[in-house]
């Protein structure tokens, strides 16, 4: 039996246990860090720096099978899956590419789910989630020393009419998935980029359970948690398929795919732990955006620094009537709860927060809302930003988008008022891949 064990200081993900599986189970290595991976080799009599290897294979070189571990003696390599060890890393399974150049990828994850069938194909329901690939980022993290320019305040070129339309690229996985090591390596090489940063946006759960009134991933409701492994194994999956090179590429992170990120805290904080430690990514890089759960606020304020990505808040109202409306947790955690949790989480130097903020059509881009959002984000005193996004449509949800001058009349108000502004690129509506648009939405 498999159980779930995350604490607050490892990753480990599995109990380790080294008894036979029971006839179709699997025992994921993906999402166990180096010293999980070292105690369990011990206990089966290898050295402990072995642990150490099988995580470089795993997180750095991107394996994703045993066999392709060529650093671990062969009989090791075939110990590990007789004993029903298998790597389980997320796997693209499905492509959409936008116009804009942005990737939508449907990816199965089948380590976070042990009840599920061994036959069950791997795109089965709760076992995909969808990760965005935004080469050039979206604008949103303007201001903060990561995004490399200024963001224009700009009005998104895509027709609204784009989105009733999905173009499916390929059922096949990507580029580099699925090749020998050695063999993606050279591809890696040869493939021409032509990104200079991109924003991998990933998902922390399968849909979402907090109903926020304008989001089509709130329709699904909470199908499941996602593990820490299949958390940072969207964004392996992913580099993998664009040949990410460490330290070269400039690489952000955005926790803001499905579902909310602090109501599967646990989880999300062992993949940034995962994602630090063993795959190298900076957590100055990695933004995550939660709806405003307080006690997940709480708990994040108590992370170090050297683990703790940046905050975003969705603020996405002007006051608690208007916020209540439309994002029926606010009765919950009302407004002026959110500022005192944020106030105190502990920020870097130049680190500020970001309330992000929806713009609704006639709901919440008035002029009027635009003074009272400035006016509490001054009160607040925190050092913040506002990131703005145009509301995305969706099918059957009753919102309007904002008009170009409206959202130009609002982003000016704030400016004015002396708060940072920027305005986030709806980054590939054609392919249901923008903010609050991801639903599993695939057309032939
Ligand atoms: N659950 C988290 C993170 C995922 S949603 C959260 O809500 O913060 C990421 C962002 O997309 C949030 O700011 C959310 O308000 C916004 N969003 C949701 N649906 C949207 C839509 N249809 N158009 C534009 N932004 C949307
Ligand atoms: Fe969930 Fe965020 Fe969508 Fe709200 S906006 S339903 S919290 S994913």
């Amino acid at each position: 039996m498999l159980t779930p064990a995350v604490t607050r200081e490892s990753s480990h993900l599995v109990r380790l246990d080294s008894a036979a599986p029971a006839s179709g189970s699997r025992k994921p290595l993906f999402g166990l860090d180096a010293v999980a991976l070292a105690a369990y080799l011990e206990k089966i009599g290898q050295p402990s720096w072995r642990g150490q290897q099988l995580a470089h294979a795993l997180y750095r070189q991107w394996v994703t099978e045993i066999d392709e571990i060529s650093t671990l003696p062969r009989k090791l390599r075939q110990a590990l899956a007789a004993e029903g060890w298998v790597v389980d890393r997320p796997q693209i399974v499905q492509v959409f590419r936008s116009v804009d150049g942005t990737e939508r990828y449907l990816i199965a994850c089948q380590n976070g789910n042990p009840g599920r069938p061994p036959d069950a194909p791997p795109d089965s329901y709760a076992d995909t989630v969808e990760t965005v690939w935004m080469p050039d980022g979206d604008g949103g993290d303007g201001g903060d020393q990561t995004d490399g320019k200024e963001l224009q305040a700009t009005w998104p070129v895509l027709p609204v009419g784009a989105v009733t339309k999905i173009r499916k690229i390929s059922s096949q996985p990507g580029l580099g998935v699925g090749l020998p090591v050695t063999q993606r390596k050279t591809q890696r090489k040869t493939q021409r980029k032509t990104w200079t940063r991109a924003t991998i946006c990933v998902s922390s759960q399968v849909g979402c359970a907090v109903n926020c009134q304008f989001c089509l991933t709130a329709r699904l409701g909470l199908l499941r948690n996602l593990t820490a492994g299949e958390i940072a194994g969207q964004v392996v999956a992913v580099m993998a398929r664009q040949g990410v090179e460490l330290g070269r590429d400039r690489l952000n992170l955005v926790f803001m795919g499905m579902g909310e990120p602090f109501l599967n805290y646990d989880h999300f904080m062992a993949a940034v732990r995962l994602l630090v430690r063993e795959v190298g990514l900076s957590p100055q890089r990695m933004t995550v955006s939660t709806s405003g759960i307080v006690p997940g606020i709480e708990r994040f304020a108590q992370e170090p620094l050297e683990l703790r990505p940046k905050l975003a808040i969705s603020l996405n109202a002007p006051n608690d009537e208007v916020r209540t409306a439309i994002m029926p947790i606010n009765r919950k955690w009302p407004i002026h709860a959110l500022i005192e949790a944020a106030r105190r989480v502990p920020l870097r130097s130049n680190e500020r927060i970001t309330f992000e903020y929806v713009l609704l059509g006639g709901v919440t881009d008035q002029p009027e809302h635009a003074k009272e959002v400035a006016r509490l984000i001054r009160r607040s005193g925190l050092p913040a930003k506002v990131n703005l996004i145009a509301w995305n449509p969706g099918p059957d949800i009753d919102y309007a988008m904002p008009s170009p001058e409206a959202v130009d009349v609002f982003q000016e108000i704030l400016a004015v008022a002396g708060i940072p502004v920027y305005l986030r690129q709806p980054r590939g509506r054609d392919i249901y891949a923008a903010c609050g648009q991801l639903k599993r939405t695939i057309e032939e």
